[in-house]
């Protein structure tokens, strides 16, 4: 990629940018749909645009300015990531801004594609000047050696990489739960399953409103379609699938405005009802 990716809209007296990390494109495998058979994961995400036996994630971090703040919500990979991805930090100083210039920073959760970035590759804060807001539920699980102990393997790199950055980090981070308003007009919304504390945030200004959904799902294409498919990355499959089928039914059903960090940039649009499922409605970039 060699265009700058970063599309502007705003929400009331704030201006929220969607900042494009990248893409990884890898074959699907089996795996990637736990609770589906083949042939019916197959032909979804052929109807979603996806080539036989591939699967392309998307990775898009956002930049909200308020009157007080100027916030990230998730950061991206950074240095720290694959190749193809990691083009947050370039992104946002093509769109006029220095590091420097960020105060707080909202994590969704402590998946790697969303909190590398807060480090350089040499281990130093990314964004010098920022507090680091984090989701107390994500915080205690990941922090617990308990759970850490017990964690099966392919795990164990995402509790290294949690300890290496809140380790670095440590002063600058607050704790945050559910339903506090952790900015001027942006409150927690709870949203378990794709990890235990997992946090989606409702961004408020005057009568607008927009909803950053993390990782309720991967690409909404396929999963407003298919809202009780488990995908590999959700560690609480059921768990991930009543939280999906709860925040999209509310969103449907009061037309919110939507961001995901998964979806093909700009990643910002609506859910609609479709039957017992629902469609993806992205937002045409302009
Ligand atoms: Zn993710």
């Amino acid at each position: 990629m060699t265009a700058p990716a970063f599309c502007r809209t705003s929400v009331g007296d704030f201006t929220v940018t969607a900042l494009h990390d990248g893409t990884v494109s890898r074959d699907r495998g089996d795996g990637f749909i736990c609770n589906a058979d083949g042939a019916d994961v197959e032909a979804v995400f052929s109807q979603a645009g996806f080539g036989p036996g591939r699967l392309v994630i998307t990775f898009t971090g956002f930049m909200i300015v308020t009157p007080q703040h100027l916030a990230l919500i998730d950061p991206g990979f950074g240095e720290n990531g694959p190749p193809t991805a990691g083009r947050i930090a370039a992104n946002f100083k093509a769109a006029g801004h220095a590091p420097g210039d960020v105060d707080r920073i909202l994590i969704s959760h402590f998946h790697g594609d969303h909190i590398s970035g807060l480090l350089t590759s040499d281990g130093a804060p990314s964004w010098p000047n920022a507090r680091v807001l984090v989701p107390v539920a994500e915080w205690d699980f990941w922090m617990s050696d308990e759970e850490m102990g017990k964690a099966p393997e392919a795990l164990r790199g995402n509790f290294a990489n949690v300890r290496r950055i809140f380790g670095t980090l440590g002063e600058r981070v607050e704790r945050f739960v559910w339903g506090d308003e952790v900015l001027p007009g942006i409150t927690a919304i709870p949203g378990a399953g794709h990890t235990p504390g997992m946090t989606a945030f409702d961004i408020v200004s005057g009568t607008d409103r927009l909803r950053f959904m993390a990782d309720v799902c991967n690409n909404p294409t396929v999963f407003a379609r298919q809202p009780d498919w488990h995908a590999a990355f959700d560690m609480n499959g059921d768990q991930a699938t009543d939280t999906r089928r709860r925040q999209f039914s509310e969103v449907a059903d009061a037309n919110i405005r939507l961001a995901f960090f998964h979806a093909p940039f700009p990643a910002i649009g609506h859910i609609a009802r479709d039957g017992n499922a629902f469609c993806w409605l992205p937002d045409v970039w302009m």
